[in-house]
């Protein structure tokens, strides 16, 4: 026997929560369901717990900075106060009771427990099935995923969860990954004084950014004293008192910790996506501009391989909010899509990368400014390391990409996102008046500095 409702969520991450939430004030009849938290990754172990975490190690890295420019100052690093903000303040030690009340004070009703598809429309919950007469919404989100090194499987490494939770900083760590997380996490622990060494099995870190992204945060890190290993040709992994990882041609690496932060992927099987034509092999779910994913089916957030950030999956939320209302017809647009890493400097980057740009046959013109030869990073002085890069399409005159990274290097990318976003005019962005001395002044000389 099923019941009959209008609309099933199943996972409620920051978009499935936002969503089921809109449908249920709009009068549906919403069952949202979730096996762990209520909010997602996010609030916590994602976006929120790290960036308390990043506040923290800055602060320290700051007060390090003060010799040389304003006296002294003897730093000295606690981890306490860190990881109880996490528990306190972050997390309610990773109960979501309030979550839950928000969503059920908006109307939907909540059920814990693993869900799978049983078909178009049917949702299965620990032997609840469920018939959603409106729609079947999926926000399963994406976990944390090992690549198969030998020795690795079944040891206790740690990955983004275990990173976040941590009551003491480890002596040493070794990172697997050279990506956002595992580059946030480095910095942050190295800061409170882990030793700590980055393997890339890429030739760069940032693989996905453009080059000098990666060669700016590599030499952060060395100059920090994060060994980073690029190009790692990793032959095995081995656990017994602490770590030991093999790589080619080089001497062993080994740590008490190890951080397994190598991407993140859906489990389409566990779902059983296969129950509505859809591939479980697959790496995420094919959706449409409205986030459709098939008849009566919509997916947003991680699962759909778009982008696996929050503000993606709140995004995607709206617009299926309004699909399955059947309201005005919103339809995804991510060409001004964001992503910021938030390392010290921080790296922002929107749009095409250029060599994206120029693979898409745009007449590709680029101007960069250096952030130390601005005036607000030359003021700025220590830790002013960074850059604005800016990607145009020379044939109609507007910004298609754009990096910036520096000291609020995703602050400033605020200003290009809206002019990626809106097809603003170069002519626009040259004639409009930059204060001065901001570090976003810095856009005004890279505009300046395009050419092909
Ligand atoms: C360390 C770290 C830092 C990050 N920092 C940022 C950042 O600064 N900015 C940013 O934008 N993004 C960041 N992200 C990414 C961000 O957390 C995700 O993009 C975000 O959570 C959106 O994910 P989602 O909506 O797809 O769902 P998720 O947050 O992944 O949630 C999915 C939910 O579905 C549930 N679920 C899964 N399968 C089932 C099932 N079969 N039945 C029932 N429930 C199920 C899970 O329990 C989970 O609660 C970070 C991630 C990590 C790990």
């Amino acid at each position: 026997m099923s019941e009959q409702v209008d609309v099933v969520v199943v996972g409620l991450g920051p978009g499935g929560e936002d969503l089921a939430g809109r449908l249920a004030e709009a009068g549906l009849h919403v069952v949202a369901i979730d096996a762990e938290l209520v909010g997602g990754e996010c609030p916590y172990w994602g976006c929120v717990p790290s960036k308390m975490m990043i506040r923290a190690a800055n602060l320290l890295a700051e007060g390090r900075r003060i010799e040389g420019m304003a006296g002294t100052a003897t730093v000295s690093a606690d981890w306490a106060p860190v990881a109880e903000r996490i528990r306190k303040e972050a997390t309610d030690t990773w109960d979501d009771t309030a979550a839950v009340d928000r969503l059920t004070g908006r109307g939907a009703r909540f059920v814990r427990g693993w869900a799978h598809l049983d078909g178009p429309g049917r949702v299965v919950v620990d032997g609840q099935a469920f018939e959603a007469t409106k729609a079947v919404v999926l926000n399963t989100g994406a976990r944390s995923w090992a690549p198969p090194i030998p020795g690795l499987e079944g040891t206790p490494y740690w990955t983004n969860r275990q990173a976040i939770e941590a009551e003491e900083v480890p002596g040493s760590m070794i990172i697997l990954g050279g990506g956002p997380i595992g580059l946030e996490l480095g910095q942050v622990f190295s800061r409170f004084g882990a030793e700590v060494t980055v393997v890339e099995v890429a030739d760069r870190l940032l693989a996905v950014e453009d080059p000098e992204s990666s060669e700016l945060i590599q030499s952060v890190f060395t100059e920090e004293g994060i060994e980073v290993i690029t190009g790692a040709s990793i032959s095995r992994v081995a656990y017994g008192d602490g770590f030991t990882v093999s790589i080619e041609g080089r001497p062993d690496v080994s740590a008490p910790v190890l951080l397994v932060a190598t991407g993140r992927r859906p489990d389409l099987e566990g779902l059983r996506v296969g129950t509505v034509g859809l591939d479980e092999g697959a790496r995420s779910i094919p959706v449409d501009e409205h986030l459709r994913a098939g008849p009566g089916l919509w997916a947003i957030g991680d699962v759909t391989g778009i982008g696996p950030f929050t503000h993606v999956s709140m995004y995607q939320s709206a617009i299926a909010v309004s699909d399955i209302l059947g309201q005005a017809h919103a339809t995804a647009d991510y060409r001004a899509l964001p992503r910021v890493t938030f390392t010290d400097p921080e790296i922002g980057s929107v749009g095409l990368g250029e060599h994206e740009a120029r693979e898409r046959g745009i007449r590709v013109g680029v101007g960069t400014t250096q952030v130390p030869s601005t005036t607000r990073g030359w003021i700025h002085k220590a830790g002013n390391a960074g850059f604005i890069k800016l990607i145009a399409d020379l044939d109609n005159e507007v910004l298609v990409g754009a990096t910036s990274a520096g000291p609020i290097g995703g602050e400033v990318l605020g200003l290009l996102t809206l002019a990626i976003h809106a097809r603003v005019p170069l002519s626009s962005l040259r004639s409009m008046i930059y204060a001065y001395p901001t570090f976003h002044r810095g856009v005004e000389a890279a505009l300046a500095d395009i050419s092909d």
